[in-house]
């Protein structure tokens, strides 16, 4: 049976989230009327999207962290932005649907940005992550040495998840235009770099430089698999992999530039599908999310 996330074993989770009547109407009367109180018996709601978020916000306390770093609103289109928050509701989505969520946290979140994001983003506000306006920087100022920014760019390469670090992806979509955006971002800040391990599983065609949500999936298919390989392979497309050959990396000179491609999210179906699926990222997207308090930062 399915046990309420204010029940045991999540007690500590309790304190922290407010109840959401419409979600788990039925153990309304199990709540004080002022305060939540734990309750250590089992919630009679048992349906997927209850256990969905449930997990997710299991994740807000003790999640493995990944920051969409969303600073980057004055170097795209309007189009490119628009694309942007669209990958966001992709990223959320998948995220959703995962066994195994991350603590999204969205950093950067004001101006131009937020406006798109509420514009692209259904129900946003009541995604269960950590929306922050602040830079990454400010909001873990206590953690810098943890911060490392995942880039293409990078000489290192991340091997194993390390739930202490808190794993950043920039949120841009530039065409490829900016080379060395985030890296050299990174390093004016002071902060670890890694990319991918992509050459050591899958040998593409094109550009190791994947789109903002591909990177926030195969982040989030590790975390549930624990197999890159498995990883890679459920989310890039076949379209920019190397025919026939799924060991040799593809050497960056010999790489064709890339061109701006929608970043569907890995499991979008063929073309005259998508209509489907992007109701499916809408729904799941406003999969009664709580919202979150402000002690759930971090
Ligand atoms: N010109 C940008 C590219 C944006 S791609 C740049 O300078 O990075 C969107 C984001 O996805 C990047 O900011 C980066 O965080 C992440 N990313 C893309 N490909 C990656 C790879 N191979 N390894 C690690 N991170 C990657």
């Amino acid at each position: 049976m399915h046990v309420c996330c204010w029940g045991t074993p999540c007690s500590r989770l309790a304190w922290q989230v407010q109840c959401e009547p419409e979600l788990h109407g039925s153990c309304q009367p199990l709540l004080s009327a002022a305060t939540l109180r734990v309750n250590t018996q089992p919630c009679p709601a048992s349906t997927s999207t209850a256990t969905s978020t449930h997990a997710c916000m299991q994740a807000l306390v003790k999640g493995q962290r990944l920051i969409v770093d969303l600073s980057f609103e004055d170097k795209m289109t309007d189009a490119e932005l628009k694309s942007l928050c669209q990958q966001l509701a992709y990223c959320y989505s998948a995220n959703a649907r995962s066994s195994k969520p991350m603590h999204l946290i969205f950093t950067g979140v004001q101006g131009r940005m937020k406006e798109c994001i509420n514009k692209q983003c259904s129900g946003f506000d009541n995604w269960i992550a950590t929306k922050s306006e602040a830079t990454y920087l400010v909001h873990f100022k206590e953690e810098t040495e943890q911060l490392v920014y995942l880039t293409a760019d990078s000489e290192n390469e991340i091997q194993e998840l390390d739930p202490s670090k808190i794993y950043i992806v920039g949120g841009i979509v530039d065409r490829n235009r900016y080379k060395n955006l985030c890296a050299g971002k990174a390093e004016e800040e002071g902060i670890a770099t890694a990319k991918l391990p992509i050459g050591d599983y899958v040998a593409l065609s094109s550009s190791s430089v994947m789109c903002t949500n591909h990177v926030v999936e195969i982040m989030i298919r590790q975390q549930e698999l624990g197999d890159w390989r498995a990883a890679f392979e459920a989310v890039i497309p076949t379209r920019k992999r190397k025919a026939g050959d799924t060991s040799d990396a593809v050497p960056e000179d010999n790489i064709p530039a890339v061109k701006e491609e929608p970043c569907a999210p890995a499991s979008a179906p063929a073309p005259q599908k998508q209509k489907k699926d992007k109701a499916a990222v809408k729904g799941a997207a406003a999969t009664k999310p709580r919202k979150e308090t402000a002690s759930v930062g971090k």
